[in-house]
């Protein structure tokens, strides 16, 4: 008999119809109750055994865990807590599972942390489950945003031979044998022996490769894995990550921020909508969580409400030289309680800075714009005042940066003088700078870390328990 999705099963009308379900149980009560998930759904499905029907052997191999199939009928339910059930007439063990050594049998709900250190197994939880199909979600309606508006999805490389973007520290690609690699005549590694015949990386941005891509196909999206050995053991950062990169022609930094703003509310709508109960039982669990911190460090707003008031509301913008007085001037700053203090014009702003702005002064998504350019990536268009760049960060409530765009510097002796500045190799950026020697265009585009969008959309405080397997330092594991 075909199998039956939860999900559709909860859709469908009880008439006593024969149906197939296959799924782990998750509880097993009275000898008679089993409580089943497939995943395709936060809910479980009830299915009700005969002792006598089932017999004792079978009885013992339905504990938490195990992999079972029912074939039964579908019936209306006489208990609370569920519409209908399945009263079972055949049950096949697909996998047993052992319930002294299930790790999730554990009586007490287990710790996040302690979930991280079984990360193959934390799918099986009613958290991850719900994790990870938001996750999905997200990234459906990424796509579906941008196909609606004609951009195209282009894949940037993975491996890159360009080292000169200076987004993050890069993980070295290497074919060489570390033990004894080929010297040249200084005595450094030579490369020309490696793989590629030159020094390999992993990307840390596709974005110089994507303005390639926009100066031909008008709108361009990248949407893959990004990797930065930085070594922060935060909260947000992940040394392999999921990036979003869209780049425009035409575009300049006010088009740019109109269709950050309008994604980012896009695709949390469509989360909203598609995954309610999903996001209903997160919000209960994040709710949990915050009755355990200090009343001053709880959040104002629950997840759902701050959901539909970022949905619903502008996002504030503001330019740098604005934020820096707001801070400068703030009594949180003249009591000193800012670890970092704001004392002048030109500072990279720290996330308490960041945080500050966004849940204590505007409590709403910010955007900041026009930021020093020291502070900056050498290719962000340059303003008249010759002291700032039309950049662009998105500053999100619990999160911090969750975006980092500009509008590009089109004008190539600007841009070459920007380089010569920064000490870059113009030579090896020579088809970067062909984008602005044959046709160029103002164009602008922006990054979104997709895991900081997960962590948003889910109300998890870690980034670590957005990503199935997270990569972070001296953590590879599965
Ligand atoms: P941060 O200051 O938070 O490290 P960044 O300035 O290095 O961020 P960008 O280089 O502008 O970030 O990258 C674009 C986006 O990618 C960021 O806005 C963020 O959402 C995301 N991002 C950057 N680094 C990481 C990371 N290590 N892990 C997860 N997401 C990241
Ligand atoms: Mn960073």
């Amino acid at each position: 008999m075909k199998r039956t999705k939860i999900s559709a099963l909860l859709q469908m009308i009880p008439q006593g119809q024969m149906v197939n379900l296959k799924g782990w149980v998750r509880s097993f009560r009275n000898n008679q109750f089993v409580a089943l998930n497939d995943g395709s759904t936060l809910h479980n499905f009830q299915v009700v055994l005969n002792m006598k029907a089932v017999g004792e052997g079978m009885l013992k191999r339905i504990t938490s865990g195990a992999c079972i199939s029912v074939t039964g009928s579908l019936l209306a339910s006489q208990g609370k807590g569920q519409s209908a059930e399945v009263m079972a007439k055949e049950i096949e063990v697909l996998g047993d599972c052992d319930p002294e050594k299930y790790p999730l049998q554990l009586k007490n709900r287990p710790s996040l942390e302690y979930l991280r250190e079984i990360a193959h197994l934390r799918f099986r939880t009613n958290t991850f489950g719900a994790v990870f199909r938001v996750r999905n979600t997200l990234a459906y309606a990424v796509h579906q945003f941008f196909n609606e508006k004609g951009f195209v999805y282009l894949n940037t490389p993975v491996i890159t031979a360009s080292d000169a973007e200076g987004a993050g520290e890069m993980f070295r690609v290497t074919t060489l044998n570390i033990k004894n690699p080929p010297l040249n005549e200084n005595g450094e590694i030579d490369f020309r022996e490696d793989f590629f015949g030159r020094s390999t990386n992993l990307t840390v941005s596709g974005q110089l490769e994507g303005e390639l891509g926009a100066m031909a196909l008008s709108e361009i999206y990248t949407f893959g894995p990004t990797f930065r050995a930085e070594n922060s053991n935060t909260t947000r950062h992940l040394a392999e990550f999921w990036m979003i990169e869209p780049e425009m022609a035409f575009y300049d930094l006010n088009d740019n921020m109109d269709i950050a703003e309008e994604m980012l509310k896009y695709v949390i709508k469509y989360a909203l909508e598609k995954n309610n109960h999903d996001i209903d039982f997160l919000a209960k669990r994040a709710e949990e969580e915050e009755k355990q911190k200090p009343q001053q460090e709880r959040a104002e707003m629950g997840l759902l409400e701050k959901l539909k008031f970022s949905v619903e509301h502008d996002f504030a913008r503001i330019t740098y030289t604005e934020a820096i007085e707001i801070l400068r001037n703030c009594n949180h700053n003249k009591k000193k309680k800012f670890q970092y203090l704001v004392d002048s014009w030109g500072i990279d702003l720290q996330s308490e800075h960041e945080r500050y702005l966004v849940e204590k002064h505007f409590k709403k998504p910010v955007i900041l714009t026009d930021y020093p350019k020291a502070i900056k990536a050498f290719y962000m268009r340059q303003n008249d005042d010759e002291k700032t760049v039309r950049a662009m960060d998105i500053l999100f409530p619990g999160i911090g940066e969750i975006v980092g765009g500009s509008q590009r510097e089109e004008r190539l002796e600007k841009l070459e003088q920007r380089m010569r500045e920064c000490n870059l190799p113009i030579q090896e950026l020579n088809w970067y700078l062909d984008t602005r020697r044959f046709g160029g265009c103002p164009h602008a585009g922006f990054g979104l870390g997709f895991e900081r969008l997960v962590q948003f959309v889910t109300g998890m405080g870690n980034i670590r328990d957005v990503i199935p397997f997270p990569r972070t330092p001296k953590n590879a594991e599965f």
